[in-house]
């Protein structure tokens, strides 16, 4: 069977990358986490010092610094995929919420952008991957077969990141996490550089109700659909 591209799209904390991670692993398919990429890129500026809560970002210190900047993805003995920032396993300390108050306005810088979109067109040259993120659907893989786009509420979505955070042993608060989700969908949504905003050809997938059973039968109908005929 033809193998295609599979753009999942959506705000923070949608469920996104959950169901992505299901769905290459149920079709066989490489997942990309493009969200760890940012997160990544993200932590490299924080303990290199370009991030400063005055001041805000040293954009043009990260700019120079992107070549230095090599990420890739390691599978764990236990099947989960980690992020490998400059050879080092970085995947509990990306998903804090020090990186989490930073990958927004690090995310909106246009050369940050660029470099993180080759590096992702680069991963999905031979198809047969399953990518989430923000623009994937709109930049990253505009030509995508089959592209999903994950909406659910505010609420909903801090009360999933909370939970994790929790279960992850990282102390957190639900208020917190709930305005850094609604600050994040605001800078994403309004960046001039490739917003968040639905491919006009994404199907769009509200979850806000739906069990990840229920998420999956849809993904895979989809699939099957999208790749019915193909050989
Ligand atoms: O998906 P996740 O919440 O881990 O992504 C972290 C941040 O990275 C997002 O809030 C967004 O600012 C940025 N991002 C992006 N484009 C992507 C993926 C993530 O701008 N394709």
């Amino acid at each position: 069977m033809k193998k295609i591209t599979i753009a999942i799209d959506g705000f923070s904390s949608s469920g996104k990358s959950t169901m992505a991670k299901q769905l290459a692993k149920k079709i066989g398919y490489v997942y990309v986490d493009s969200g760890a990429m940012y997160r990544a890129t993200t932590l490299y500026a924080i303990r290199n010092g370009m991030t400063d809560k005055e001041t805000g970002i040293d954009t043009q210190a990260l700019i120079n610094a992107l070549p230095l900047i090599d990420i890739s993805f390691a599978i764990t003995p236990e099947d989960t995929q980690h992020t490998i920032l400059n050879g080092e396993d970085v995947e509990k300390e990306i998903r804090g919420m020090e990186v989490s108050g930073w990958v927004s306005p690090v995310a909106v810088i246009p050369e940050v952008r660029h470099y993180l979109v080759g590096l992702q067109q680069q991963y999905g040259k031979d198809k047969g991957i399953v990518m989430d993120g923000r623009d994937i659907g709109t930049t990253v893989f505009p030509d995508a077969e089959m592209k999903v786009f994950v909406q659910a509420s505010p609420e909903v979505r801090a009360k999933r990141r909370y939970d994790e955070l929790i279960e992850k042993g990282t102390p957190s608060d639900y208020e917190s996490v709930l305005a850094n989700i609604k600050e994040r969908d605001h800078i994403d949504s309004t960046r001039k550089e490739s917003p968040l905003r639905k491919a006009e050809d994404a199907f769009v997938l509200d979850n806000d109700n739906l069990s990840r059973e229920e998420q999956m039968e849809v993904l895979v109908k989809l699939f099957d659909e999208k790749t019915r005929g193909e050989d």
